[in-house]
């Protein structure tokens, strides 16, 4: 059976854990690779106008696959944390893949929540598992052997390397290689990962002489810290991670400047932009800089901005350490 997996949204987070699982179970599994202009455009012209970039994104690659796979694999991703939900563009990710393919292909769709405990969970994966085989430990070692791979898969990206093309992790490739400069680069996984809709964002960094450091670099409990003085909990799930990151940075200048990265138009995104603005500003952080990106956001206007930031963290920095240097006289 060739079970197709789109290269869009939470493929970023868990493609390694599905991919791992699917195989295991005896599937073949067929990715659409990363995102190209041609997915991108055929997503822009099918999807509904109001949808954020990402979901463009992941109508293009669910096109993409179509005609290529017996099924689809989307589930339902609705809470990954207790008392916190996923964006609702999520919760409808697989009635859109079937939008998409108008009923031709089948979609594989689990509900996956965290707010139902444990077994709600052990069944979506045991039920999914049967539709490959009767074995009960085969669907139980592929589940561990998925959550291995997933869990050596996030250690990488905790460690500043990052992935390519498909989630393929290559050791050389490092985001901080002891440059003077460091900037945070945070947003979404697939805002921050795909090449394609940032343009290569990390890489120009890197090639400017610049480290960078992304959500999952940063430590853990920093970050819960944070969430924790904030007056009210956060609604949901991904968005708190970026929070939590950002003023992290914020409050213990692990970086010299953050570039938050958020699609147009996202609803979440705007909220918690605000937030992090405002208390990157109280609390006297790094030079923070947003960044809306759409189908239409032009390379040279992009670059530029990125070009002028980090000028002028370098000017900040320079000036910095000619402070510090007592003058001769
Ligand atoms: S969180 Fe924002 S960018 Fe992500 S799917 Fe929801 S609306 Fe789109």
């Amino acid at each position: 059976m060739r079970i197709g997996i789109p290269g869009g949204l939470l493929y970023y987070r868990y493609g390694r854990l599905w991919r791992s699982f699917l195989e295991e179970l005896g599937a073949e599994v067929v990715e659409s690779g990363e995102t190209t202009r041609s997915i991108l455009s055929s997503g822009v012209s099918k999807a509904e106008n109001e949808s954020c970039l990402p979901v463009k994104v992941f109508y293009g690659h669910v096109l993409a696959l179509k005609d290529k796979v017996d099924a689809l694999f989307v589930p339902r991703v609705v809470s990954v944390k207790r008392k916190t939900h996923t964006c609702p563009k999520m919760l409808g990710l697989p009635d859109l893949a079937r939008a998409a393919c108008e009923d031709q292909v089948p979609v594989i769709a689990p509900t996956i929540d965290f707010r139902t405990g444990f077994w709600s969970n052990y069944h979506a994966v045991y039920s999914t598992g049967r539709m490959f085989t009767g074995s009960l430990s085969r669907i139980a070692w592929a589940g561990l052997k998925a959550w291995g791979d997933y869990r050596r898969y996030q250690r990488s990206l905790q460690q500043g390397l990052f992935p390519r093309g498909k989630l393929e992790i290559d050791p050389s490739q490092r985001l901080c290689s002891g440059n003077d400069l460091t900037v945070a680069v945070i947003g979404h996984h697939y805002n921050v990962y795909d090449t394609f809709t940032t343009m290569s964002l990390l890489d120009r960094l890197r090639s400017m002489g610049v480290d960078v450091v992304t959500a999952d670099m940063i430590p853990g409990k920093l970050a819960e810290r944070e969430l924790a003085r904030l007056p009210k909990p956060l609604y949901w799930s991904y968005e708190e991670e970026i929070v939590g990151a950002i003023l992290a940075c914020s409050r213990y200048r692990l970086v010299n400047g953050i570039i938050f990265i958020i699609s147009f138009p996202c609803g979440p995104d705007s909220i918690v932009r605000v937030i992090c603005e405002q208390e990157n500003r109280r609390l006297g952080g790094p030079p923070m800089m947003t960044m809306v990106i759409d189908e239409h956001t032009g390379e040279s206007g992009f670059l530029t901005r990125i070009e002028a930031f980090v000028d002028m963290l370098r000017r900040r920095a320079g000036s910095r350490v000619r402070e510090e240097v007592p003058s001769p006289a």
